[in-house]
């Protein structure tokens, strides 16, 4: 195959955001070159003053298949990502049936997934109560980390781990080396608000807020904290949702424990404040708090306590919000934001003066260690994949059906303007997603680690 370039103003690298060209040979970054020093014989992609970033990586998606795709599925899910300028997704092992959290359970994933992506994507392993056995293979046969749940995750089929239970588990994770991901809220303080509130109007956003306090997260990561201590494993908290954690988890990075976190778009663009009563399109677990803590998450991220933000796209057909009824208890919890993670993020940030060179890091670069692919995946540099996303930071849009191609066209954010405009991503140098449009045959694969 023959060499490319992508040319533009500016390129996102680690070393800073400046004109480049980046040559692309066979799906691979070859090398990043000044405008003039690309070959002239070559052809030339000229993106002039829209941005190139690296594809960016999301490692916490619900892609629901096999099993429940009519809840969401591979080919949605991707087409969704390559919309969005993602060019990996890493599934979460519980909304699937099976659940993944056998090797039997992956294959069957992988036989799903076969044929359908328009990215590339990667599978977590299930940590449940019972599976302790199945964990090293899992690892053997190539997923990049685990995923468990202290509370009940909201769905049958896949159960949540105790103390014990989370012991019993902890050598065979640490054996392996890979990250585990907890979903870091404890059920004792949301059983205790939740009996409190048996009375309440829960078609009221504060009802539900009260119901998973602050101290259901504080009191999760204090645990999960102690047990990285004792047994040395690779602590990952998901979705934080609560800015008082962050003194504890500056102390444990500082103490040098293997922890990192992560947060979501939600958390950081909505607050409980702007919720309107009975949208139950807002309700996700951990819930989303109140202005003030937003603005600290935000100081979170600048300070790097907070590693990296994902999505948590977690979707499910429409009746199940409840829509009609206005029921916050009752309603599924999960936002889905694939296709705008990216203009949210930047209509954030770069309100607060952050840079691309920022967003990159925060949504490609380190997911992606996360996932064990940092040599591969999360940077515009020599060697690595030539997934790019090329954006366009000036342009807003305001946000209507036809930007969430995934199953269910909902979501919290329509109706929203919105800053930066994905035009186009690109996998290992080919087209995927161009002005609304999936251009070629699906060729995202699975990477395994
Ligand atoms: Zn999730």
């Amino acid at each position: 195959m023959s060499l490319k370039a992508f040319l533009s103003r500016r390129v996102v690298t680690p070393h800073g955001i400046d004109a480049a060209g980046v040559l692309v040979q066979e799906g691979r970054i070859v090398e990043v070159v000044p405008p003039n020093q690309i070959p002239t014989e070559i052809s030339v992609k000229d993106f002039d003053e829209a941005a190139i970033l690296p594809g960016l990586v999301d490692s916490h998606v619900h892609i629901n298949e096999p099993g429940r795709t009519e809840w969401e599925g591979f080919r949605t899910a991707t087409r969704a990502a390559a919309a969005g300028g993602y060019t990996l997704l890493v599934d979460m092992p519980l909304n699937c049936l099976p659940a993944t959290t056998t090797v039997a359970a992956l294959e069957a994933k992988r036989s799903a997934a076969s044929g359908q992506c328009q990215v590339d994507w990667m599978a977590w392993g299930g940590v449940v109560s019972v599976n302790q056995v199945h964990i090293e293979a899992l690892a053997a046969a190539g997923v990049p980390g685990f995923k468990c749940f202290l509370i009940h995750p909201g769905i049958d089929g896949f159960t949540m781990v105790n103390e014990a239970e989370l012991r019993a588990a902890l050598p065979h994770v640490a054996r392996t080396g890979l990250p585990l991901l907890v979903h870091a809220e404890l059920p004792g303080p949301v059983d205790a608000a939740s009996r409190r509130l048996a009375q309440a109007d829960w078609s009221k956003y504060a009802t539900y807020l009260q119901s998973r306090p602050d101290e259901a997260e504080i009191s999760a990561i204090q645990l999960t904290i102690s047990l990285c201590r004792e047994y040395h494993f690779r602590l990952h908290i998901v979705h934080l949702a609560t800015s008082q954690a962050l003194d504890m988890l500056r102390a444990a990075k500082t103490e040098g424990l293997p922890v990192s976190v992560e947060t979501c778009p939600h958390y950081l663009h909505l607050s409980s404040d702007k919720i309107p009563d009975g949208q139950t399109l807002f309700k996700c677990a951990p819930p989303i708090r109140s202005r003030e803590n937003c603005e600290k998450l935000w100081r979170g991220l600048r300070e790097g306590v907070i590693d990296l933000v994902v999505t948590d796209h977690s979707p499910c057909p429409p009746e199940m919000k409840r829509l009609g009824e206005r029921n916050f208890q009752t309603a599924w919890g999960g936002i889905s934001s694939l296709s705008l993670a990216l203009p949210v993020m930047w209509t954030e940030a770069s309100g607060r003066g952050f840079t691309l060179a920022e967003i990159a890091q925060w949504m490609a670069e380190g997911p992606a260690r996360l996932a064990g692919c940092e040599s591969q995946k999360g940077r515009i540099a020599k060697g690595f994949d030539a997934d790019f996303v090329v954006f366009e930071p000036e342009a807003e849009f305001i946000a209507t059906e036809e930007h969430l191609p995934y199953r269910h066209r909902v979501s919290p954010y329509l109706g929203e303007k919105l800053r930066g405009v994905v035009k186009a991503t690109y996998l290992r140098g080919n087209c995927v997603f161009a002005d609304g449009k999936f251009p070629g045959e699906p060729g995202g694969r699975e990477l395994r680690r």
